[in-house]
């Protein structure tokens, strides 16, 4: 049996897969087993920040694996404190705590800020609200906490206690608001809900309610965060600060990590035992993450990483095809007359890996890409939009 076959047969058909085995890669290139070459602006949806086997990242991970590769949480970590004290420098918050994806960060911003609500206020103030499009991940909580239907199905009873609000809505914010509301979670820019930008007046209003009331702001950076929008968390764009933010994809550079920061007042919520998880704070995994992170932060970096995708939008609106582009820094959403679907499954097989997000194309390329990859990138799609 092929790669394809066996997968078929033996992994659970929880994706719908391109009909590509990707073998390797090196920067925004890939190649699969037959040797076809392939420019990938989807990053394994922003994960490899800077590209496929960046040397840097590569000769980290493996010092570290040929070190030290686990250790349990009950002992210290130089790796896991040198990331966590670096994140706490460049973000001004206070705490952080490991685990292995973005839906399991998520999920321990949640449970912050229902105990600190607890410890404050008592059981019954445990409501969060999210937004409608929103995508917070796969865990029965994290689906509940997920604002679109499609998600709420199959695998009842869901965790109770989300509100949904409509985005730049702010009266409907409020209006879900009561005595009840522990938290409100959003992504200012909602990826998987495609690439919409949220307003900056809308996220300003719902911090200002949030700070007034002591109701808590959970922003999910998960897509948005580690230099994906240019700078070093989307947030930044908007001027607010969140209590709580939760990191992954991006920032591990290939490796599994979930991150949630927390900021002054909730870093003593959480106790020995109210969480924790095996995997979490990997000395290779946080390896990974202390050179993202060292190479990312960098001013002259992110600066990069807008004007590359100022570059990309320019050349995507000439395209015959495409009516619009929307973008922050290097996460963009192309909206096409087509069918984003069956133009992406066009450009695979034409050698561009790209995504979707609900009927828009989405390119999520490496923080790295360069000009030469990119005009690859857009030529490749031109023509595939052009011969459909
Ligand atoms: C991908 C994503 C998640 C879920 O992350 P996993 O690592 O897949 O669990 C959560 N929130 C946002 C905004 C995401 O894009």
């Amino acid at each position: 049996m092929n790669t394809k076959e066996k997968d078929l047969k033996y992994i659970m058909h929880t994706y719908g897969r391109y009909d590509v085995a990707l073998k390797s890669g090196k920067g925004a290139t890939a190649y699969d087993e037959d040797g076809k070459r392939y420019i990938d602006v989807s990053s394994g949806i922003g994960v490899n920040s800077l590209g496929y086997c960046d040397e840097g990242w590569v000769q980290a991970v493996s010092q570290q694996a040929g070190t030290i590769q686990h250790m349990s949480n009950y002992f210290y970590s130089s790796q896991a404190s040198d990331l966590a004290e670096k994140l706490c420098s460049l973000t001004g918050l206070a705490k952080v705590c490991f685990g292995n994806s973005g839906a399991e960060a998520n999920e321990c911003a949640i449970k912050i800020a229902r105990k600190y609500s607890f410890d404050k206020y008592g059981a019954e103030r445990n409501e969060i609200i999210t937004l409608k499009n929103s995508f917070h991940g796969r865990t029965v909580t994290t689906l509940s906490a997920t604002g679109q239907d499609v998600f709420h199905n199959f695998f009842f009873p869901f965790t109770q206690g989300f509100k949904y609000a409509e985005p730049n809505n702010l009266d409907d914010v409020k209006n879900n608001i009561d005595e009840k509301t522990c938290a409100v979670m959003l992504e200012v820019v909602q990826g998987e809900g495609g690439v919409n930008i949220l307003d900056k007046d809308f996220v300003k209003g719902i911090a200002d309610i949030c700070s007034q009331s002591d109701i808590l702001l959970i922003i999910d950076e998960v897509q948005t965060g580690v230099g994906r929008t240019g700078k070093l968390f989307a947030y930044e764009h908007y001027g607010v600060n969140p209590d709580l933010v939760t990191v992954a994809k991006g920032i591990g550079g290939g490796l599994p990590i979930g991150i949630c920061l927390c900021g002054e007042k909730l870093k003593d919520v959480m106790s020995p035992s109210t969480h924790g998880t095996t995997f979490g704070a990997n000395p290779v995994v946080c390896a990974g993450a202390n050179y993202v992170l060292g190479r990312v932060s960098d001013e002259a970096f992110l600066s990069e990483v807008e004007k590359k995708g100022a570059y990309l939008e320019e050349k995507l609106l000439k395209i015959d095809g495409v009516k619009n582009v929307r973008r922050l820094g290097l996460m963009v959403g192309i909206e096409i007359e087509e069918d984003a679907h069956d133009i992406a499954a066009k450009c695979v097989a034409s050698g561009l890996l790209i995504i979707t997000a609900k009927d828009l194309l989405r390119m999520l390329p490496p923080l790295t890409i360069t000009t030469a990859e990119l005009d690859e990138a857009v030529s490749i799609l031109e023509k595939t939009l052009k011969e459909n």
